[in-house]
């Protein structure tokens, strides 16, 4: 299950659940702003592509909750 991480690890802002960011294959998690101005689209950590994060249904947000530990540097 994905953790959707609640901030970007480039310029540590925050990302809402149901905001529009990107993700790697290991999850290092970034917004958009980041994603297709500074990576273009690739993971600057693993170097794989970034794709866009799919949003979990609210209804299911509570039995499923995103993370809420901070991605580092
Ligand atoms: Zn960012
Ligand atoms: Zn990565």
């Amino acid at each position: 299950m994905l953790q959707i991480r609640p901030n970007c690890e480039t310029c540590h802002c925050d990302l809402a659940v149901d905001s529009t960011a990107y993700i790697c294959t290991f999850e290092c998690t970034f917004c958009d702003t980041c994603t297709e101005n500074i990576h273009i689209l690739q993971c600057p950590n693993c170097l794989g592509n970034l794709e866009k994060r799919p949003i979990r249904p609210k209804a299911l947000l509570a039995k499923y909750p995103p993370s809420t530990k901070r991605g580092s540097s």
